[in-house]
């Protein structure tokens, strides 16, 4: 295939098919690196040389009602996952504050385990701690608290929040072998309801689920269809206890780069970007994510794993000649 002429194609303005997609996820191993190439010049024509660290915190951990089943934090599995209610509005914003300073952040996220935050004291607690962060960084807000209604999104919106995060997970078409006790639709609605409300919006997916390659490019297309802002790829690091963990399909180090890079072409304007799991998935391949068409990084701690130091991840983006795109 010519990936070169595909990429002029794409800058062009033109849509790649599902059927030509297919086929990029599909290449052989010995056929990645003119993929690359043509991927990393997409990223390079739509987004320059700049890059962006998202980073998290996981406000409430644990005891959740759904049963996805990637996830420490369900009721549903016995893992190791700590268990902790909503953080003050002090402890959220301080820890956005950190990572600003520390790791240099551009977004935060305020994450809590749930299907949705019921209690109007913890949405309450939530809008004010986004309320300090708008006023005293310059990162760009965004939380992930599953479903929410529209009044919660106005309410979070006027306190400063910029962008919702909830991910799809994993195509329409396997997401019942994922979780039984909430549906892919009522996970569109939430997107839906937040776009309404004038949130940019990031979702993307986690992989390495038992989901075939055509699934992978299935997800990419709802999500190019979404008109989502930012599309995060997690790759399971499988938590012990979980049934994702006792059922691992792992993806190879160039399996990720393909999928990547195909994200790349098939959402070319968006931001990218490679979150959890990047560590053990790429391993000494990590700089090759952006190679492969990523703009963004999750810095700092996963949810209930370990992130590599802050260090080294400036120290990549300072060697790859890419520079941190501040808000
Ligand atoms: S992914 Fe979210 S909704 Fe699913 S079990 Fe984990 S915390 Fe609950």
């Amino acid at each position: 295939m010519n990936y070169q002429g595909l990429a002029d194609e794409v800058i062009a303005g033109m849509s790649i098919n599902q059927t030509t997609a297919d086929q990029l996820i599909n290449i052989s191993d010995a056929d990645i690196f003119p993929l690359l190439v043509a991927a990393n010049r997409l990223r390079q024509h739509y987004k320059g040389n700049r890059v962006k660290f998202c980073a998290i915190v996981n406000a409430k951990s644990g005891r959740c009602s759904e049963n996805c089943s990637f996830c420490a934090q369900s009721a549903h599995y016995q893992t190791a996952c700590q268990v902790y209610p909503l953080m003050t509005k002090t402890e959220m914003a301080d820890n956005a504050k950190a990572a600003e300073k520390n790791m240099s952040a551009t977004c935060f996220s305020i994450v809590t385990a749930g299907k949705t935050v019921h209690a109007d004291q913890e949405i309450a607690a939530i809008g004010s701690a986004v309320e300090t962060i708008a006023r005293e960084t310059n990162l760009n807000r965004c939380v992930s608290l599953g479903t929410l209604n529209s009044e919660q999104i106005k309410g979070l919106k006027t306190a400063g929040l910029k962008r919702l995060h909830h991910n799809l997970e994993t195509a329409k078409s396997f997401f019942a072998q994922v979780c039984t006790t909430h549906t892919y639709e009522e996970r569109l609605a939430t997107i839906k309801l937040a776009q309404a409300e004038g949130l940019e919006i990031c979702s993307g997916g986690i992989f390495g689920l038992g989901e075939t390659p055509a699934q992978r490019v299935e997800l990419a297309f709802t999500l190019r269809e979404l008109n989502v802002n930012s599309v995060p790829i997690n790759i399971l690091n499988p938590v012990p206890g979980t049934p994702a963990a006792a059922n691992h399909h792992p993806l190879s180090p160039f399996a990720v780069l393909k999928l990547i890079a195909v994200y790349r072409f098939i959402l070319p304007a968006k931001d990218i970007g490679l979150f959890g799991g990047r560590e053990k998935a790429l391993g000494s391949l990590q700089p090759f994510m952006f190679i492969a068409g990523a703009n963004v990084t999750l810095v700092g701690d996963y949810l209930t794993t370990k992130g590599q130091s802050s260090d080294k991840d400036l120290q990549m983006i300072k060697d790859l000649g890419l520079k941190i795109d501040y808000v």
